[in-house]
Formats: structure tokens, C-alpha cells, sequence
């Protein structure tokens, strides 16, 4: 008897455990779920509430995006569209040996390297325009914040640039310019750069 009675007590206790174990168990999660709820509503909550108030907040942004400049305060144009046999529709300009380049967009250095041909190049880029300039000796890093007509740098004839004759310009002075390709990332295709150039 006292031997079934043990029995039986450990039984009861296990279930106590067990019981108790689930129930805790529970709560806890149950806890979770409320604060996950709370914290993935409130912001819906609110963007909802102030709907009126934000719309010409992002307006403002907007128009900071698809602003445009030439890069240059004064250029002639030294090459019409090239470039489509290696995905880019790009123009070729220059104000001069020296002259001084400018942002043509609000936005961000992405890269800024020196590809095989030895061409440097820094791309800019925002929420609507990707812009990559080859040639120049600029003068910024990646991850720099830009502010259209802020000074990044000087024309160059860095890389690959021919002279009027079609001699390529490596060591020589010659072949000064500025290639510019302009990417829209809102469809994805490149952007004829006259159509932006044109005051
Ligand atoms: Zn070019």
C-alpha cells in the first residue's frame, strides 16, 4: 500500500509539472504575441492617422530625386550616343582639360573604381537616377552624400580617350572629356542624356 501510495503521489506531482510547465508556457508566448502585435500595428496606426500630413512630406523628396544638372557649368559635346554595344547609351562631353565637375544629381557615390580599360569611373546614384561618369579625376568616396552642383572633381583623359584623329590619347594630352551614361531606375532603361542636358 505505501508503495502504490508513493506511486501514486509521484503521478499527481508529475501532472502538477506538467500542467503547470504548459501553462507557463503559454502565458509566455502568449506575451509575444501581444508585444509583436502592438509594435507591428503602431506604426500602420499611425502612418494611417497622419495620411493628410505626410503626403507633401514625400513630395519634397521627390522632386530632390529627379532633379538633373549637366556636370559642368560649360561644355560642348565632343561624341553623340555611343555605347549601346555594352548596355549603355552615353554621351560624350567636355569643358575643358581641368575643368571643374559637378554632381549632376542630389544622391550617393556607389562606386568609384578603375575598370580594365583604365577608365575611372564613379556612379551616382538616388531612388530614380544611376549616373556614371568615366574619365575624370574626381575627387570623392563611395558612401559620400552629394548635393547637385557640388564640386566632385576635374576633367581628365583618364583610361581609354581618343584624339580627333581616333589615336587612343594614353600618356599624350589629349582626349579630355566626360563619358555619361544616366540610367532611370524607375523603368530600367538608360535615359538619352540630351533629353536631361537640354536647359
Ligand atoms: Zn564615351
Amino acid at each position: 500500500m505505501e508503495h502504490q501510495g508513493n506511486a501514486f503521489t509521484f503521478v499527481a506531482i508529475a501532472w502538477i509539472f506538467l500542467i503547470g510547465g504548459i501553462l507557463l508556457w503559454d502565458g509566455a508566448v502568449t506575451v509575444e504575441f501581444t508585444q509583436a502585435r502592438l509594435t507591428s500595428l503602431t506604426p500602420t496606426a499611425v502612418a494611417t492617422g497622419q495620411n493628410e500630413s505626410v503626403t507633401p512630406e514625400i513630395a519634397a523628396p521627390a522632386e530632390n530625386q529627379t532633379a538633373f544638372r549637366a556636370p559642368y557649368v560649360q561644355y560642348f559635346v565632343t561624341q553623340g550616343l555611343h555605347g549601346f554595344s555594352y548596355g549603355q547609351m552615353a554621351v560624350d562631353i567636355s569643358g575643358g582639360k581641368g575643368a571643374e565637375i559637378i554632381s549632376p544629381i542630389n544622391g550617393e557615390v556607389t562606386a568609384f573604381y578603375i575598370d580594365q580599360s583604365g577608365n575611372t569611373t564613379l556612379i551616382i546614384e538616388n531612388q530614380v537616377y544611376q549616373v556614371t561618369l568615366l574619365h575624370g579625376l574626381y575627387e570623392v568616396n563611395i558612401g559620400d552624400q552629394l548635393t547637385i552642383g557640388q564640386r566632385i572633381g576635374m576633367e581628365s583623359n583618364q583610361g581609354y580617350t581618343l584624339d580627333m584623329q581616333g589615336n587612343p590619347c594614353w600618356g599624350r594630352d589629349c582626349g579630355y572629356h566626360t563619358h555619361l551614361n544616366i540610367l532611370d531606375k524607375r523603368t530600367g532603361q538608360n535615359v538619352d542624356p540630351f533629353t536631361l542636358l537640354q536647359p
